[in-house]
């Protein structure tokens, strides 16, 4: 009866074990696997004849079961490791893709940043190339300085003919610690730096001091106070391609200014062309006109010039044309033009003058010329020149009035004997 249980209970430690290792317990397998030969052995050793042969039977099934159980937690490990691997390549592919994406939205951030500053170096460039004037090049300058270097506070100088620098544009810097030249020329000289290269400076406030050069010359200087933020090597970068474009566009404004002033000036005497005199006199009978000012005439032509020319070679001729002009530049205020009206004629503008003071001018710039001295060959030579005058309004209503009258006193100042002022006193125009 004893022997019958244990065969029922070595029986039952297959499925026993086979629910104790459910869900994956190996060591309950392999309990039941040991429990079951431990059981068999005990049976077969005290069981009769008969009893081995069901024992025997028991004792394969239980093992059978323990082994079966035990090869199916082995699987499920198996299993379970695999998914345990899968699950981490997912993990990792996920994570990798995430990166990409944060990578690609970065390059997205950039490309848009990088095409943004394309965008305002590009119109920095246009805007640079389309001013002519100091006048067009500010507000193009204004606009470079905030779209390129991000900057809202600054001053802009340029070199001036006379020496020293002058500000071109000076943005939100007024009474600031330190924004002006002086700040920058006080750093150079405490510092001994050369005024070569852009730089950061960190006293007396944060600021970008950027020189502009023109080969190994100082044309302009930049100076910008700096948010906090701005990242230095980059704005660095960026504010030596705005030195050299603003170099280039100081470079352009000079050249066109020194262009319209040549195309304006006599090659021959250094006065104005006639066209300019033209342009002048027109402007100056608009201005009189409306502000009710006044303005004279002076028109003066050389002495029996063609004798000289004659005599001595157009060469000569030409050299005492030169000088007349030079007289004449040096003998008014900047206020007045000078212009050469045609061959040995000059004329000479002068805005607001009083007509008493007018002849004494005619009359000091006769006086000097005729005090002039041309040396050729063994020969001093000196000339005389015969000058006419006439005022707007006093004399004429129009330009061409006004021409024709300082003509009719030149005329006269020449029939009565030459080298003599006079002034238009209403007689009429000469004939022919
Ligand atoms: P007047 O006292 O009446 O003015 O006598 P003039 O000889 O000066 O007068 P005229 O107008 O007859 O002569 C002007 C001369 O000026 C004639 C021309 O050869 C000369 N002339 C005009 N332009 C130039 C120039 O560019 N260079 C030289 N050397 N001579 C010139
Ligand atoms: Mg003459
Ligand atoms: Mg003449």
């Amino acid at each position: 009866m004893k022997f019958d249980l244990a065969c029922a209970l070595l029986s039952l430690l297959p499925a026993g074990a086979l629910l104790l290792s459910y869900p994956r317990r190996q060591w309950a397998a392999a309990g039941g696997l040991g429990a079951a030969a431990a059981a068999a052995l005990l049976l077969v050793s005290a069981a009769g004849p008969q009893g081995r042969v069901a024992a025997s039977l028991c004792a394969g099934w239980g093992i059978l079961g323990g082994a079966y159980a035990l090869l199916l937690c082995r699987r499920s490990r198996a299993e379970r490791a695999g998914q345990l691997e899968a699950l981490e390549q997912t993990r990792r592919r996920r994570e990798a893709a995430a990166l990409q994406v944060a990578q690609v939205k970065a390059a997205g951030l950039r490309t848009e940043r990088e095409q943004k500053e394309t965008l305002a170096l590009y119109g920095m460039i246009k805007g640079f190339a389309e001013a002519l004037s100091w006048e067009e090049m500010r507000p193009k300058l204004e606009l470079a300085v905030g779209q390129f270097l991000g900057v809202s506070d600054f001053a802009l100088y340029v070199a001036s003919d006379t020496g020293g620098f002058q500000r071109l544009s000076v943005r939100n810097l007024d009474n600031s610690p330190g924004g002006s030249w002086t700040t920058w020329e006080r750093y150079v000289q405490e510092h001994a730096v050369p005024l070569t290269e852009c730089r950061i400076l960190e006293s007396p406030e944060r600021a970008l001091a950027v020189p502009i050069h023109e080969g190994a010359e100082l044309v302009g200087y930049f100076y910008a106070r700096l948010p906090s933020d701005q990242e230095p090597e980059a704005l660095l970068a960026k504010a030596r391609t705005f030195a050299a474009e603003t170099s280039l566009a100081f470079r352009r404004v000079k050249l066109f200014q020194e262009m319209e002033r040549l195309s304006q000036v006599d090659g021959l005497t250094g006065v104005h062309r006639r066209g300019a005199f033209d342009e002048k006199i027109r402007e100056e009978t608009v201005r009189a006109g409306t502000f009710r000012t006044t303005y004279s005439l002076l028109m003066l032509d050389i002495d029996h010039f063609k004798g000289l020319n004659d005599r001595y070679g157009h060469p000569f001729g030409d050299q005492v044309l030169r000088r007349v002009g030079q007289v004449l530049n040096a003998s008014v205020y900047e206020t007045d033009f000078v212009a050469r009206y045609g061959g040995e004629e000059f004329v000479v503008l002068m805005p607001r003058a009083q007509p008493e003071g007018v002849m004494r001018k005619a009359e000091s710039i006769r006086r000097a010329l005729a005090a002039e001295t041309f040396a050729i060959a063994f020969e001093t030579i000196s000339i005389t020149v015969s000058i006419g005058v006439a005022h707007f309004p006093r004399d004429a209503a129009t330009p061409e009035e006004l021409v024709a009258r300082a003509d009719g006193a030149l005329y006269q100042a020449k029939s009565q004997g030459r080298d003599r002022v006079v002034r238009y006193s209403g007689g009429s125009a000469p004939q022919g």
